[in-house]
């Protein structure tokens, strides 16, 4: 029995019907982790003697009863950029290189609730910034599918764990693709859930109108069993909503596509987009007609307008956030500084890395007096137009289908050259974190090389269960 390729909903009935112990399931995906982790730097952190730790207590509240859930003593990693009490959180930062936060994100209380382990810290883009995870601080995460790629980003360290087997599920954030693109990168299945779905409380803001926290998992099932878990009203995050829908796993249980109807976006197909990607999200149309579904084109006109302002507000948003990081309160201090303004130069110079630094700069830059209507409240006015946009595609559609990426995993190296053009390649990915929407990528081939391909079902705000069922249908 290999339990490392186990999927967390089987692992989570063999620990019910105690053919696996939770001691022996953590011992697993640590041996797992030993064997592989160097080859692919999926973790920031390590937590093997406290998950050990855990696994007696989690233990032997299965065995009183106490807990039942499919989730109870499950390993999970946890992006890095969620606070965990007395475990180091860097947002693969050197400015947080040694914040151990004293309290934990409400997901992560969630998850702990349910009775699932946290093994350790995954590996991500610095503060989230980033498509590749190569803007970490602590080295750049490699695909497990091939190494010399990237697994994508920002939340790459937690797709790669999954796919890698180095976890049995995992936490990303999305604030504009973080969890859907490496997804497809990785062949894996992760979810962006409706806006204020799962609590932001503890997550280290990005983006705050656009983060949301979602799970990472090997299959639909998993993805929907670990929502369920984070997902629910929390008083301490002001936009935190109280769904009473949130029983996601009985949305799968259903795995019917007949009638159902899918729109497609003619201008997502035109150019930019590889052939072979292409041809594999074709593929995924004629495979959903022929169990029934309707699959029809429609013309999205807002499209050239996604990234400028998906990148506008994000940069404004994330200056904004930012500012805390100043060598006062958490984290790193320049050794060396004369006055209190240089100590705060000093400070934020040597310890943001480049590409959080350019997007400091282009936020205070659109925020600046004279820039401010021209370029914020601009992006603003365009965000609510693509809003628009969406929400008469859903008058007409149950889910919407987009390419994850225009291409699948670049080699290590290649994007951080080309910034701009690193940002264009978040195009099928933003707009559901402008509207607040919910969408799931689910795997769809493969390229020639053998590289992963990953279709993108978006839906409309509070559609989970429309787009899990068409997700666990099409798997
Ligand atoms: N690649 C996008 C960015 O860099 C999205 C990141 C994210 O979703 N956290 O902003």
């Amino acid at each position: 029995m290999d339990i490392a390729k186990m999927t967390a909903v089987e692992l989570g009935r063999k620990i019910k019907t105690k053919e696996i112990s939770v001691r022996e399931a953590v011992e697993a995906v640590f041996d797992r982790i030993k064997s592989v982790e160097g080859e692919y730097n999926c973790y920031v952190t390590l937590c093997e003697e406290q998950a050990l730790k855990k696994a007696e207590e989690i233990q032997k509240k299965i065995d009183d009863g106490t807990l039942t859930g499919p989730l109870a003593g499950v390993p999970v990693a946890i992006k890095d950029n969620m606070c965990t009490e007395g475990v180091l959180t860097t947002c693969s930062s050197k400015i947080l290189y040694n914040f151990k936060p004293t309290f934990s994100s409400e997901a992560v209380l969630n998850l702990e609730k349910a009775g699932a382990i946290i093994i350790g810290k995954t590996n991500m883009d610095e503060f989230a910034m980033g498509s590749t995870t190569e803007t970490s601080a602590y080295g750049v995460t490699r695909n497990p599918w091939n190494t010399e790629h990237v697994p994508g980003g920002s939340s790459g360290g937690s797709c790669a764990a999954v796919a890698a087997g180095e976890a049995f599920m995992a936490l990303g954030s999305d604030t504009g693709g973080s969890i859907r693109q490496p997804s497809s990168f990785c062949g894996v299945t992760g979810i962006k859930p409706t806006y204020g779905t799962v609590s932001r409380y503890g997550l280290v803001a990005y983006a705050s109108s656009l983060d949301q926290i979602g799970p990472v998992g090997k299959d639909v099932a998993d993805c929907a069993a670990l929502l369920e878990v984070i997902a629910g009203h929390d008083p301490k995050d002001s936009t935190s909503l109280d769904r009473k829908d949130l029983d996601f796993s009985k949305s799968i249980e259903e795995k019917k596509l007949l009638g159902m109807k899918f729109g497609v976006p003619k201008e997502f197909l035109a150019k930019g987009l590889d052939p072979e990607v292409k041809d594999a999200f074709m593929e995924t149309l004629k495979v959903l007609t022929s169990q029934g579904a309707i699959v029809e084109f429609f013309s999205v006109e807002t499209m050239e307008y996604m990234i400028p302002a998906y990148y506008i507000i994000a940069s404004a948003e994330a200056s904004s956030n930012l500012e805390r990081f100043d060598g006062v309160k958490y984290g790193y201090r320049a050794a060396e500084y004369e006055g209190l303004h240089d100590m705060y130069k000093k400070t934020r110079t040597e310890g943001f890395g480049e590409e959080v630094k350019r997007r400091i700069m282009l936020g205070s830059f659109v925020l600046s007096s004279g820039y401010y209507d021209a370029y914020y409240l601009k992006a603003l006015r365009t965000k609510a137009l693509i809003k628009q946009e969406f929400d008469r595609a859903f008058d007409k559609y149950d889910v919407i289908l987009a390419p994850a990426a225009p291409y699948t995993a670049p080699k290590i190296g290649e994007s951080l050259k080309d910034p701009l053009a690193m940002y264009l390649g978040d195009i099928y990915t933003v707009a559901v974190n402008l509207c607040g929407l919910p969408g799931i990528t689910v795997p769809c081939g493969q390229d020639k090389a053998g590289m992963p391909i990953g279709i993108q079902m978006i839906g409309n705000c509070f559609g989970e269960h429309k787009i899990l069922r068409a997700a666990a249908a099409y798997e």
